[in-house]
């Protein structure tokens, strides 16, 4: 289904995301990401906790760099809200430590921009 959807078509992401949890910017309110996507709300962003996301949209990319994380040095870029420019987080490109290859192609975003809506529970 996501690899249908392009940034260029939000009325269709729209219509696909219609009704089903989700996660939106707390900026904007444009869409970011299905609640089928979560794979992990224990992750640790910049300044606080970190969601691990399958797939987004509505994010465009930064530089990348090699970056220090708690888990090893991880080649990973900064993502940005293609509405608000509020940095929402990073994309993980390339882990060096092989225990941390399954968050290549994944996203890492901030729960402080992140809200939630159609009935979304967080259970914290
Ligand atoms: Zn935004």
């Amino acid at each position: 289904m996501s690899a249908q959807i392009n940034a260029d078509t939000k009325s269709q992401v729209i219509t696909t995301f219609d009704g089903h949890p989700l996660f939106s910017c707390s900026t904007c309110t444009a869409v970011i990401a299905l609640q089928d996507e979560l794979i992990s709300k224990s992750f640790s962003g910049r300044d606080g906790r970190g969601f691990l996301i399958h797939s987004a949209v509505n994010l465009k990319m930064g530089k990348k760099e090699d970056r220090p994380l708690l888990t090893g040095v991880h080649t990973v870029a900064d993502v940005y809200c293609v509405g608000c420019n509020e940095r929402m987080g990073w994309y993980y490109l390339k882990a060096s430590d092989q225990s941390q290859k399954y968050k290549e192609g994944k996203y890492l975003l901030e729960r402080e921009k992140l809200i939630k809506e159609n009935n979304w529970s967080l259970d914290d």
